[in-house]
């Protein structure tokens, strides 16, 4: 975009962060081309919704209101996992150190290191799937996120915690705002895991362990593709099509411009901030 002149370079800021020398771009850049947004839908059209559930067996699933599967991701990346365990050597080879020692000071400087390469990583894998997701399907619903961590899946937990979703939530929001589609939230009180999409039938008692959803009236599912079909029959009966594009995300790729006059500077270096669309500074391979 800088070569074709469609984006400019406000400015940069260095910093030093985990061992290593960052620098960061403030870019200018105009909206995504239109040939990457999605087509505006009829007012009368309430298809095309999609359900993206937080799995108990998977990373993500994501299902049509029909019930068919559109993506399922399973696993965290193997670079991921292998980071996870070798971080935990490194905090208890710190642990083990004497306080105030040499040793001590450089096994610290070792685990921020792997820490901050560990974040990376896992942002990679975020925007991967996260940008999957939005250039496929204009119409997604996620699950508030109080309800997802009440279902953590704990084979991923230490990999993708609850701060790697609402990351991932956010990073969905704002590519989907770029390209004009729509991400909502169901309710925090919407049963998406226990209710039968067939009837409506809600399951109190269905517990962790069951991984296939039954139901009286003879329908049964995966359950975490149940739980997405339910959040894209949610989606189909809730969006509102009179509605102003998500202010959570920041609307279109007017972002850079709006945040022109304020809040210039980057409240930690290295970091974005909930609202900072399109400025994750370290991910710049799958950005
Ligand atoms: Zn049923």
């Amino acid at each position: 975009m800088l070569a074709n002149e469609r984006a400019k370079i406000l400015f940069a800021t260095v910093t030093h962060h985990g061992g290593h020398w960052w620098v960061s771009l403030n870019v200018e850049a105009a909206d995504v081309h239109p040939a990457h947004q999605h087509p505006l839908r009829a007012e009368a059209d309430h298809g095309g919704w999609v359900g993206v559930d937080r799995g108990l067996s998977a990373f993500l699933i994501a299902a049509t209101s029909d019930g068919e599967e559109v993506a399922r991701i399973g696993d965290a990346p193997k670079a991921l996992r292998a980071g996870m365990a070798r971080q935990r050597r490194l905090s208890k080879s710190l642990s083990r150190k004497q306080k105030g020692s040499a040793h001590r000071r450089q096994a610290a400087t070792k685990l921020g290191r792997h820490h901050h390469r560990n974040t990376n990583v896992r942002r990679h894998f975020l925007h991967q799937v996260s940008n999957a997701l939005v250039k496929t399907h204009d119409r997604l619903v996620i699950e508030d996120l109080n309800v997802t961590g009440m279902l953590r899946n704990h084979r991923l937990a230490q990999a993708i915690s609850d701060a790697g979703w609402a990351e991932f939530a956010r990073l969905l929001r704002y590519k989907q705002a770029w390209r004009g589609g729509d991400v909502l939230v169901a309710g925090r009180w919407f049963p998406s895991s226990k209710r039968c999409p067939e009837c409506g039938t809600v399951r109190g008692d269905l517990n962790l362990a069951e991984r296939v959803f039954t139901c009286g009236c003879g329908h049964s599912a995966d359950r975490d593709r149940n739980a997405a079909t339910n959040l894209a029959r949610w989606g189909r009966a809730h969006h509102d099509p009179h509605r102003s594009p998500d202010p959570q995300a920041g609307g279109r790729a007017t972002n850079a411009r709006r945040r022109d006059g304020a809040d210039q500077h980057p409240t930690c270096a290295g970091e974005t901030s909930p609202d900072d669309a399109g400025t994750d500074i370290h991910t710049a391979p799958a950005a």
